[in-house]
Parts: C-alpha cells; sequence; structure tokens
C-alpha cells in the first residue's frame, strides 16, 4: 500500500485536521487568473463538489491551499495512484496491542472535521477507488463504513475537491461520465503573461526582466507541443528556474537544468529547445 496523504490546517503547515482556524499569519500566495476564486466561494457555500481541470504545475495546488486559508477550513491532500485502494481513503482495522483497532483514513478525517479534502489527479485512482467518493457528491453527503457499521454525515464545511489533467495520458485513463457530473468544472490553464511575469518574481525575488524574458521562452517552448513534446515548459518549471538564477546559478544553465531537461530526454527536441535558450538570452 503507496499511501501519500498530506494535512494542514488552512495554510499553516501544522499537520492538524482538527483545527478549523488557520494559525498562518499570511496566506499561500495566489493570484487570480479569472473568476475562480467566487465561483469556488459559492462552491464552497452551496456545499457543491469541484474538479480543477488544467495542465501539470499551472496553479491548481496552490489555488485549493489558498482557497482553504481565505475559507479558514482544515485542508487534507491525497495523491491519487493506481495502488489507492477504498480502505486507502476510508481507513482500515489495524492491530494494535493485540486487538484490532479501527484507523480512520484521510477522507474519512475529512468528513468527521469539515475539512477540504483535495484529491490531486484522481483520474489516477481505481474506478473501483473513485466510486466511494459518488455518496459524498450529492444531496447524501454522507459515506457507509460498511466495515464498522458507521454511517458518516459530513461535518459542515466539508468539501470535496479534485484535480484532472485532461491532456496527460487522455486515451488510457478518463473520469467515467456518471463521476464527472458530480463535479463544477473549473479550468485551469498557464497564467496569461503578465500575471506569470507577476507569479515568477513573486515566487522567486527574480528582477522582472529576467522573469519577462523566461515567460516569453516559456511560451516559445509551449509551441513545441506540436511537435511532439508530451508536457510543456509549467509555470512550476518556470519558478525553479528563476530561483536557481536567483541563487547566482548562470540564466543558461538554470534554463538548462530547470527548464529544458525535465521535459524531455529526445536528443533532437532538447536541441531545439536549448537553440530557443540561447536566442532568449
Ligand atoms: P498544479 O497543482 O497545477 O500541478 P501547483 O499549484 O503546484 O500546480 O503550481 C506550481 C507552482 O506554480 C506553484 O508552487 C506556484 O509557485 C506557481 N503558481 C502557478 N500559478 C499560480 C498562481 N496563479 N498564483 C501563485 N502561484 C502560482
Amino acid at each position: 500500500m503507496k499511501q501519500a496523504v498530506e494535512a494542514r490546517s488552512g495554510a499553516s503547515a501544522q499537520g492538524a485536521v482538527d483545527g478549523a482556524r488557520s494559525t498562518s499569519p499570511a496566506p499561500p500566495y495566489y493570484l487570480p487568473c479569472a473568476d475562480e476564486v467566487q465561483l469556488f466561494e459559492q462552491c464552497h457555500a452551496n456545499q457543491l463538489a469541484v474538479m480543477l481541470k488544467g495542465p501539470t504545475g499551472c496553479g491548481k495546488t496552490r489555488f485549493v491551499e489558498h482557497m482553504a486559508w481565505r475559507l479558514q477550513r482544515p485542508l487534507i491532500t491525497i495523491s491519487c495512484h493506481d495502488d489507492l485502494s477504498a480502505s486507502d481513503l476510508i481507513g482500515r482495522f489495524l492491530i494494535q496491542h493485540d486487538r484490532t483497532q479501527w484507523n480512520d483514513g484521510p477522507l474519512t478525517t475529512a468528513l468527521r472535521s469539515g475539512a477540504i479534502c483535495y484529491l490531486d489527479e484522481v483520474v489516477e485512482a481505481r474506478q473501483d477507488t473513485i466510486v466511494v467518493l459518488h455518496s459524498l457528491t450529492d444531496h447524501r453527503r454522507s459515506l457507509a463504513i460498511e466495515k464498522t457499521g458507521e454511517l458518516i454525515h459530513a461535518a459542515p464545511g466539508f468539501q470535496l475537491v479534485v484535480s484532472y489533467n485532461p491532456g496527460y495520458q487522455r486515451m488510457l485513463k478518463d473520469l467515467k461520465p456518471s463521476t464527472r457530473q458530480r463535479f463544477v468544472a473549473l479550468d485551469f490553464n498557464f497564467p496569461p503573461a503578465q500575471q506569470e511575469i507577476e507569479i515568477v518574481m513573486q515566487e522567486s525575488q527574480l528582477d522582472r526582466p529576467t522573469c519577462a524574458a523566461l515567460v516569453g521562452l516559456a511560451e516559445k517552448l509551449r509551441s513545441f507541443a506540436d511537435r511532439g513534446l508530451a508536457e510543456v515548459p509549467s509555470t512550476r518549471l518556470l519558478v525553479a528556474t528563476a530561483m536557481l538564477i536567483a541563487r547566482g546559478i548562470p540564466v543558461k544553465r538554470a534554463c538548462q537544468v530547470a527548464l529544458v531537461a525535465p521535459l524531455s530526454d529526445d536528443a533532437t527536441l532538447v536541441g531545439a529547445m536549448h537553440d530557443l535558450v540561447d536566442l532568449s538570452f
């Protein structure tokens, strides 16, 4: 059993899931790109589950962290993978001191504590795991735990949020229509250039002209999707590149290791991307 679960209280990385109030003085930095903040607030107020759709590294997780802080809810994050079972989400009996004891899984903990439960890359999970979520996304807002006979009703404030990258392995993996229709879907993409420059500056503390040049380069590199590049450079990669530059790594070297090399092993594509780096700096 692999499990990747992170629990945070709002913005604070306390690991606590029982405190609804965030103790963090500052919100996780998030620059809105459209009306996503208002839409999410309304979904939360109306107990609607939300699906964040968009490429990797475009700000979905940061957005949820920011919204949890804004709404003053604990945040429990679950990174989905193809081994994730329903028990990993709900809980299981474990042997402790010669007797078995029930241990809540992260989904159950979120239900009881009124947390925002964020399932990152939900499409990676098996269908029989995803089906567990259905009763939580309609009027029932409840979860029946067969093994204990308990029916748990979601505490006020509980909200289910999933993320999903529609471009990735689209032919192999997709969500069933019966699952998709249970969510309000917010489309995410890489931020518009001016916003992306602000984000990269804020996150790396690098100067504006270099950040602007990096964003310009990323826009050109993103057109390589037409030439067979499976994943284009994300805002996350830009931030990492800018951080290296801000800490003294030469610009072209930082672009090589943080912007180009993570994207492809194809020598022709990598060579063409390096040429663009040389033209940009
Ligand atoms: P995703 O969950 O979509 O894979 P993340 O939320 O982890 O991506 O975003 C990657 C990084 O990009 C963040 O850590 C943050 O530095 C930056 N980022 C992207 N979009 C924004 C935004 N709108 N506001 C602030 N930071 C952003």
